[in-house]
């Protein structure tokens, strides 16, 4: 009997995986130093899937392992090759340099996923560099520098013999270095092992997020006031610690023995980077520790906020240090809050557990409410950055950052995300100075007329200088223009819908970047050719293109004495170094919200030849930087928030010039020179 072969459909190409999935360590090498640890400090990275070449070289990183002490390079890891691929990547090795590749890999990825997930963008590398201005050309340069597009962040695992790691903007690298552990036996270290920073996830998220921060916010590392830099690193720790919170069972481990208390000294979900820091000093339990400190006794007891601390501490770590006890007492209060009704249904209702093991569905549960707290404050901490002003940061301006991202994404607020946030944020002391009332609605950012009616008063130009404002937007964007204002419209408009709409469905960073710069340019060119009309818009942009007087603020204390005055000569150079189209969800329609984020700075040279100033700056003049970032809804093109460090503010300045003095340089502690090539090395040495 001739029987017809089945005929089968013809299968279609396998497609891409979703995810790539990698072995590497949740805390480091030292955690596995006993059987049961060992099993949960080996976790499984899912990164998004992307193809890569031996390094690993990915989209967004290369990883490149030359070790200039022993001057060789380590053969690269290849993700890509069979066997490595249906094994989730190398086994956990501290002596094979391929898995030290891997797991910086692992974990650098995975910040930048979270950070995309949470900005609803992707991460693009880039450089502000100064312009050098050609002799042989007579075109003068409206702005003094440019923004560089740059593929890939570099990362060195191997890069120094040293206890340090950091993130080098000028080389876009992060630089892992290496060292023997103290002689003793410290900790679960043994003495004199090696200690690789780059195996520490805890070390590796810190330095990336440092890389992200500075590609979003190029201008936040010059050290212009105390927070600044401990902004970064304080930032950069607390994505540090909430990224751990993705991994379920090491979550539920720490649950299950801290009995459910996320205060407990038990717990090691507040401490950072552990080997090192044990690597480092004999008695300590971590690099740092932002769940417990030591009393007087030398016993582990909670961190208790302490308020006066926001005026004492200074060193940036440990002033960073307190916007993380911020963030994490808002956590725990979160949790404690969460997980009241699930402690009382396991306690008979006393709300008090029984001696012994608590319930594993117990541990479960508990751990889920945990995961998902971290998960929704690791956003919002990121969103954040979107609502910061370009210059001059404080933890109390990110404190209102906070608050209005969150307005956005989380209006109702039903599991009181947001007043957990700020009464955390009160009782560790950060109080932004200019708002009245501690409240969600005189924390958010001012709309623009109500900014306006801040910095001039009632005044009956305010209400004229803001249309022309939005009238220079909408003549930006508004496909409405000449109907609604009876005038010619763009003549780029085409050009700038073009942009937008590639920005937003384009998956190239490079043409996305370009897009961007080109977007950005027709803006200014726009903003310069009509903002001198109006002196307001120059007020609600943070600039001033006229000359600036200043007096100083202080009262002298002698009633004959004039305040001192100072004066920045009329510039009329500005940048708008960023211009942004995003679209989010609304989490309340369900539909997406569409808004554009510009950025503006602006540089003036203040004159201090004859004050109190003199001899201190190079020829007494000092660059003082202003600006703004104005968030536009692009439903109506009205500006929703006006996000300002003005070049207007005399208190600003005076602050500025203070803070300089009292940090100069001298042969130890040297501030200004951090504001050098590299901002993070000489931080990060322990
Ligand atoms: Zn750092």
């Amino acid at each position: 009997m001739n029987e017809e072969p089945v005929k089968m459909k013809p299968q279609p190409e396998y497609s891409q995986p979703f995810y790539r999935k990698l072995r590497g360590y949740a805390f480091d090498p030292s955690f596995s130093a006993t059987l049961n640890k060992r099993r949960l400090n080996e976790v499984t990275y899912k990164i998004k899937w992307e193809p890569t070449s031996p390094g690993p070289i990915g989209e967004y990183v290369e990883v490149i392992d030359y070790d200039p002490t022993k001057k060789c390079f380590y053969k690269p890891v290849t993700l890509d090759a069979p066997f490595v691929l249906a094994d989730h990547g190398l086994n956990l090795s501290d002596g094979d340099p391929r898995f030290h590749q891997q797991q910086v890999y692992a974990v650098v990825m995975s910040v930048i996923n979270q950070f995309e997930k949470a900005l609803g963008r992707k991460i693009i590398w880039s450089k502000v560099t100064k312009n050098v201005k050609d002799p042989n050309s007579a075109e003068e340069k409206k702005s003094d520098y440019s923004n560089l597009f740059i593929p890939r962040l570099r990362i060195y695992p191997h890069a120094m013999r040293q206890q340090n790691a950091y993130y080098s903007p000028e080389k876009n690298a992060l630089l892992f270095g290496y060292f023997k552990a103290s002689g003793n036996w410290d900790g679960n270290n043994v003495p004199g092992a090696t200690v690789f920073t780059c195996l520490s996830p805890d070390i590796v998220a810190h330095e990336t997020a440092h890389a992200i921060l500075h590609t979003i916010h190029p201008y936040l590392t010059k050290d212009t006031n105390p927070d600044m830099l401990a902004f970064h690193e304080g930032f950069a720790d607390i994505i540090a610690l909430l990224q751990r919170f993705t991994f379920k069972a090491v979550v539920e481990d720490q649950i299950k023995s801290s009995r459910g208390d996320m205060l407990s000294p038990e717990n090691l979900l507040g401490d950072l980077a552990i080997q090192f820091g044990q690597a480092v000093s004999g008695n300590r339990r971590a690099l740092r520790s932002f769940l417990v400190e030591k009393d007087e006794l030398g016993n582990w007891t909670n961190m208790t906020p302490d308020p006066t601390k926001f005026h004492t501490v200074t060193e940036p770590h440990s002033r960073g240090g307190l916007l993380v006890a911020a963030v994490f007492d808002a956590f725990t209060k979160l949790y404690k809050f969460r997980v009241a009704d699930l402690i009382r249904l396991a306690s008979n209702g006393t709300g008090v557990l029984a001696q012994g093991e608590i319930d594993p569905d117990l541990v479960k549960r508990l751990s889920e409410e945990a995961c998902n707290i971290a998960e929704k404050l690791m956003l919002i901490c990121i969103r954040a950055l979107d609502y910061c002003p370009p210059v001059d940061l404080t933890f109390g301006d990110y404190l209102r950052a906070i608050v209005t991202a969150d307005l956005q994404f989380n209006p109702d607020d039903e599991e009181g995300l947001r007043y957990a946030m700020l009464e955390s944020f009160r009782s560790w002391g950060i109080i932004p100075a200019e708002v009245n009332t501690f409240s969600v609605e005189s924390l958010k950012w001012k709309a623009p007329d109500d900014l306006l009616y801040q910095i001039e008063g009632k005044h009956q130009d305010n209400q004229t200088n803001l249309d022309n404002l939005v009238k220079t937007i909408k003549f930006a964007f508004d496909p409405k223009f000449s109907a609604e204002y009876k005038m010619p419209s763009n003549p780029n408009f085409n050009r700038v819908l073009g942009f937008i709409e590639r920005i937003l469905r384009e998956n190239d960073r490079e043409v996305i970047f370009k897009q961007s710069q080109d977007l950005a340019k027709i803006v200014h060119e726009l903003f310069d050719e009509q903002i001198e009309m109006s002196a307001g818009t120059e007020a609600l942009l943070g600039m001033n293109f006229k000359g600036c007087t200043y007096t100083d603020p202080q009262e002298s204390g002698d009633a004959m004495e004039k305040p001192l005055q100072l004066v920045a000569q009329p510039r009329n150079i500005f940048q708008v170094y960023k211009c942004r189209p995003m679209i989010m969800p609304d989490p309340k329609s369900g539909n997406s919200i569409k808004t554009m984020l510009i950025m503006f700075l602006q540089k003036v040279h203040v004159n201090l030849k004859g004050s109190r100033y003199q001899g201190y700056f190079e020829d007494n003049q000092f660059a003082f930087h202003g600006g703004a970032s104005i968030i536009i809804d692009m439903a109506n093109y009205e500006i929703r928030y006006t996000i300002n460090k003005s070049v207007n503010s005399s208190e600003r300045l005076f602050r500025q010039l203070d803070y300089a003095i009292a940090n100069q340089p001298d042969e130890g502690n040297n501030a200004l020179m951090m504001q050098g090539d590299e901002p993070f090395a000489a931080l990060h040495i322990h």
